[in-house]
């Protein structure tokens, strides 16, 4: 009997250890979606990729790069799982697959506080910044310069935080970024949202093309969550 035990024991500690560790790419200067506190990257997405993760009997190790290294860090193998406030829309749709939405967003348009400045600093002569391949940063493109709307420079950042310094600074006349992270960033920042784009942008979690049951899996986790509500509970902690 003692023997059974030590080896079911055994067993048992040899199907924990191969339970696999997935690599999970993130940009974390996304509050509430993904950022560092204390040294530690924590956030919406975080939290919603650890419970998917405990209900699916993987583990998650995250790593922080830039937003527009994620998609070819996925595609390579480096890691293996994408959650970024990640906006699903058809070109990274060809590269990568995305689990089901899991978030609805729009943009915002952000300018330096008491500035005075308001949505027509999207025309002219003035400098936008967004993001590195951002949406934000495809929607200047597209509907700003491409159009001739905007004559001044696009700025293109790293990370927000620089993006942010730079606008407190007046390095750049207005920032367009996802609103519920504008909304964050004005809380503690010297910055004002002057206006709404409605884009309404899907988030999902991107996966390789070539991992399907990976996908399945961050699927029925999600469902899982959804159905238990701790994704609600999730929810409330950051929003
Ligand atoms: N939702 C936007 C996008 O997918 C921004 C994401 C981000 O900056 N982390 O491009």
């Amino acid at each position: 009997m003692k023997k059974l035990l030590v080896v079911s024991l055994f067993v048992l500690c040899i199907v924990f250890a191969l339970g696999k560790t997935y690599k999970v790419g993130t940009e974390a200067t996304f509050p509430p979606f993904e950022y560092v506190e204390n040294g530690e990257i924590v956030g919406f997405d975080v939290d919603l990729i650890k419970a998917i993760a405990e209900a699916e009997g993987f583990d998650v190790e995250f790593v922080d790069m830039s937003f527009d290294s994620l998609i070819p860090a996925l595609v390579s193998g480096n890691i293996d799982i994408v959650i970024a406030a990640m906006t699903i829309n058809e070109e990274r749709a060809e590269v990568v697959d995305f689990s089901d939405p899991y978030w609805t967003a729009n943009q915002s348009v952000v300018v330096k506080g008491g500035s005075g400045k308001g949505l027509t600093v999207l025309f002219g002569d003035n400098s936008i910044g967004a993001q590195t391949g951002t949406t934000g940063d495809l929607w200047i493109e597209e509907e700003l310069q491409n159009t001739g709307i905007l004559t001044g420079q696009v700025k293109r950042y790293e990370s927000f935080v620089l993006a942010f310094t730079d606008l407190e600074n007046e390095n750049v006349d207005a920032l367009v970024l996802d609103e519920p992270v504008a909304e964050r960033y004005a809380k503690d920042r010297n910055v004002d949202i002057v206006g709404l784009i409605l884009t309404n942008e899907e988030y999902g979690i991107a996966i390789n093309k070539d991992n399907k049951a990976l996908l399945e899996s961050i699927n029925n986790g999600l469902e899982k969550l959804e159905d238990s509500g701790e994704l609600l509970e999730i929810v409330g902690k950051y929003f």
